[in-house]
């Protein structure tokens, strides 16, 4: 990672735009608004601006960065591909004083980039449902943030509400597959109903601990199976959350380790950075470069709304 920071992308505005041009237009330049690959041309003229292109279709100018965060935040494009190549190869995640010293911008535009990049991680999120015949998945609860003091109370000490300033977690995790996570405001069937009705295959198999709501929502499955943690039980066969545990204690390590103070109002966002690199992880053959390569076509991926805008009002 350190010795790719050394790309000219990551120095270089011109070279960070032909970076992602080469992501974004594997086969040449695109129309982003009538999605046209032929007839365009680039703008040749000493006085214009470096990668600007014209489509002969709808006769206007364009760059890759056009209608998207890149173009209109008057962040430099290199910075921005330093800042998703970061934050999509650290583990633990990055924090904004981190890249505030990194990129060598304001504390406020390194935040500011981290949720631009957060939201961009939240909308490559897929909505249908995860599982299937034949297909696993472990979900539970888990606790974060809150005071120091408070940390090392059980999540059971809570009864399901995230007591002492600790916000509830709710995760869904496909073996060898996605990891969904969800804030809630307390852990019941109440909040938790609705989500894994939308979010899970009613053929999977669920396995749960003996969580007093997770085991009810079992129940809505054909099969649902439950190892009870409080009787020192965590492995029956097939049967255990250990995938979900796993995931947890990264998210863990990293919303109190790095992150420190996520507030109430950005930690559906946190959630989508863990679950993003979670999704696009080394062992499913995602490396740093095509993770960082996916984030960017997601901040990118935005420009679907401008697209589909402008088109309807011409
Ligand atoms: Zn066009």
């Amino acid at each position: 990672m350190t010795a790719d920071l050394q790309s000219p992308a990551f120095t270089d505005n011109n070279a960070a735009r032909e970076a992602m041009e080469a992501v974004l237009w594997p086969n040449g330049p695109e129309c982003p608004r009538c999605v046209s690959t032929e007839r365009i041309g680039k703008m040749a003229a000493k006085s214009a601006r470096p990668g600007l292109y014209y489509c002969g279709q709808c006769k206007r100018q364009f760059s890759v960065t056009v209608g998207t965060i890149f173009e209109r935040s008057h962040i430099k494009l290199h910075k921005w591909f330093q800042a998703a190549h970061l934050m999509a190869s650290s583990k633990k995640g990055i924090s904004a004083h981190q890249l505030h010293r990194t990129l060598k911008v304001t504390y406020k535009t390194a935040w500011f980039m981290e949720h631009r990049l957060r939201e961009a991680m939240r909308e490559l999120h897929p909505d249908t449902p995860l599982g299937g015949k034949g297909k696993t998945i472990e979900m539970d609860e888990t606790f974060v943030g809150g005071l120091e003091k408070n940390k090392h109370r059980s999540k059971r000490q809570h009864q399901g509400t995230g007591g002492a300033g600790k916000e509830a977690v709710y995760s869904l995790v496909e073996r060898g597959g996605n990891v969904r996570s969800h804030h809630v405001p307390a852990v019941n069937t109440d909040n938790l109903r609705p989500i894994i009705e939308a979010q899970i295959d009613g053929a999977t198999v669920v396995y749960t601990d003996e969580g007093g709501a997770s085991k009810k929502l079992g129940r809505l499955f054909e099969k649902h199976d439950s190892v009870n943690h409080s009787l020192g039980e965590y492995v029956r066969g097939p049967v255990h959350t250990n995938t979900i545990e796993g995931y947890f204690s990264i998210l863990k390590r990293g919303i109190n380790g790095v992150y420190h103070h996520v507030s109430q109002q950005h930690l559906k966002r946190y959630l989508a950075e863990f679950d993003f690199r979670y999704n696009e992880r080394a062992a499913l053959g995602v490396d740093d470069k095509a993770r960082a390569d996916r984030l960017i076509r997601g901040i990118v991926g935005k420009r679907l709304m401008y697209k589909d805008s402008s088109l309807a009002s011409t």
